[in-house]
């Protein structure tokens, strides 16, 4: 019988079912050390955000009930890895570190270095694959480059053999009984004063696995019958919101793969529906086998001929933007709520982040780093690669000329206004016609809905046209280069 324990080292896959790693772990019989270790060091620049943090916190208190369930408790630290690694196979005398292998540059050249220096300890790391479907080296063109066009890459994916099932847990998960003060350790993550605007984040999120299982439920019985159509109307409630749980690791997207094959076996009807979601899944998937291989995709435009682009910055715009004061509804709509749930949908993701680098020419790189800190589904290689999708500089991306025209947009996805009416009270009693572009209606309309331009509701900040052409004269000084 095994007598030294192991080390289980959480990394992005705070969860206790579907591992690979996690079920090696179980595998070898040993008692199991379970912790998670924040590290503000490793990741330099993109250390988690304020919202992703909130969601840590929590997602982790989920993760050490599940393993006080179990009998053990999980040890959490706040520091380097390295140090904190090497001290905790130190105390308990582990000869072995088991974890789901990251994607991310800084994640993958710290696993590098803890393998050496774990093992001049002769403590062995042991990792297994992560949040992919398709290991980054399994994907490349028959040249063996990365590819750099979605539609190919995903079905060259699909071309290969499906990823493999959950595997089963042969053996059950055996975790050391060991003293620690994990609600102690839990509190000392909660920030000095919590922000007042994430004190309803309960009412709204479940982090933890649980949660993650439930959602997945609830789209199965209601998005998922209009995924295609209803995923670009922000008030229809027809995506899945699994973005948080997966960047945490919750739920696997092997899991939600299989999940929706077997949707699409037992109900049919659903193809094209279940179809577009996984092509979703392989955009997740596209977006982080380019980060392996573009490693600079965070901060870099992946067109190098943008690299000349004029930007302007603009403390004043980039101010009214992030706390939605545009005076574009559908804009301040989607900021707010950015702001006030941690979260905003695609489609207005996609409108937000063209009107910052279109309309206010603002270099994408602040944006992405707003959305760094205020997403609770925060991701490195998605939030990096919608951004230079949206700016028109990445792989694969939207041409820099389609620039969408904010008032149409809102009117076209949000036709009712719903959407816009929930997150913007002030003028929520205007007519649904005049809701996209609130200066188009008269006076009187104005009047009735209690709306004074400038003073209750803003005016545009930018007019559209004049913006367009702006955007289009400064995308001249690059779209000629290589
Ligand atoms: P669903 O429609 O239910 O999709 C299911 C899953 O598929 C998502 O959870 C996500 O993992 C994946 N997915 C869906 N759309 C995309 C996409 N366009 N690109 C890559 N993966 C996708 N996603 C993040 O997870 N984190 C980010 O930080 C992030 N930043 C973004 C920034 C910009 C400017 C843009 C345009 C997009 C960004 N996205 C990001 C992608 C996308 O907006 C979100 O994944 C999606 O809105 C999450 O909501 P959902 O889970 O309800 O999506």
């Amino acid at each position: 019988m095994p007598t030294q324990p192991l080390i289980y080292w959480f990394r992005q896959d705070l969860r206790l079912t579907d591992s690979a790693a996690l079920s090696a772990a179980a595998q070898t019989g040993r008692e199991i050390i379970p912790c998670y270790i924040l590290d503000d060091k490793s990741p330099g620049q993109w250390r988690m955000g304020n919202a992703s943090r909130w969601w840590l916190r929590h997602s982790l208190a989920a993760l050490s009930e599940g393993i006080a369930a179990l009998g053990g408790n999980l040890v959490i630290r706040k520091g380097e890895t390295e140090k904190e690694l090497h001290a905790l196979a130190h105390k308990h005398n582990a000869r072995a570190v088991y974890c789901s292998r990251c994607y991310e540059p800084w994640a993958a050249e710290l696993e590098n270095k803890l393998r050496k220096s774990l093992g001049t300890e002769n403590v062995e790391l042991l990792s297994f694959p992560g949040d992919l479907l398709f290991e980054p080296e399994q994907v490349t063109t028959r040249s063996g480059t990365p590819f750099q066009v979605f539609t190919p890459f995903w079905k060259y994916c699909l071309s290969l053999p499906a990823p493999q099932k959950p595997p089963p847990q042969k053996k059950p998960l055996k975790f050391a009984r060991i003293r620690e003060n994990t609600k102690n350790a839990l509190k000392n993550l909660d920030p000095p004063t919590k922000p007042e605007r994430m004190s309803q984040w309960r009412t709204l999120w479940q982090p933890g696995e649980e949660g993650a299982q439930n959602h997945l439920l609830r789209f199965l019985e209601r998005g998922i019958t209009d995924y295609t159509e209803g995923r670009d109307h922000p008030a229809r409630d027809c995506v899945s919101r699994l973005s948080p749980h997966l960047r945490f690791g919750e739920i696997s997207p092997r899991k939600l793969f299989h999940t929706l094959l077997n949707q699409r076996n037992n109900r049919p009807e659903l193809k094209e529906h279940t179809d577009k979601f996984l092509s979703q899944l392989g955009w997740r998937e596209f977006s982080r086998h380019l980060l392996c291989r573009f490693p600079h995709l965070p901060e870099k435009p992946f067109k190098k001929s943008f690299e000349k682009f004029p930007w302007r910055e603009n403390s004043g715009l980039f101010e009214a933007w992030k706390r939605g004061q545009t005076g574009y509804p559908v804009v301040d709509a989607g900021m707010r709520e950015l702001w006030e749930t941690g979260y905003m949908h695609n489609r207005v993701r996609m409108i937000t982040a063209s009107f910052l680098t279109k309309h206010l020419l603002i270099p994408w790189q602040s944006g992405e780093k707003w959305f760094w800190d205020t997403l609770v589904d925060a991701d490195l290689a998605n939030n990096a690669f919608g951004w230079q999708w949206v700016a028109g500089c990445g792989a694969d991306a939207a041409p820099y000329f389609r620039i969408f025209n904010p008032a149409l947009q809102g009117g076209k996805f949000d036709e009712d206004g719903a959407y816009v009416r929930r997150r913007i009270p002030e003028i929520a009693a205007l007519e649904d016609k005049y809701l996209s572009e609130p200066l188009s209606a008269p006076a009187g309309a104005l009047k009735a809905a209690g709306i004074e331009p400038g003073a209750t509701y803003p005016a545009p900040v930018v007019d559209h046209r004049k913006a367009r052409t702006a955007a289009l004269a400064a995308y001249d000084a690059v779209k000629s280069r290589p």
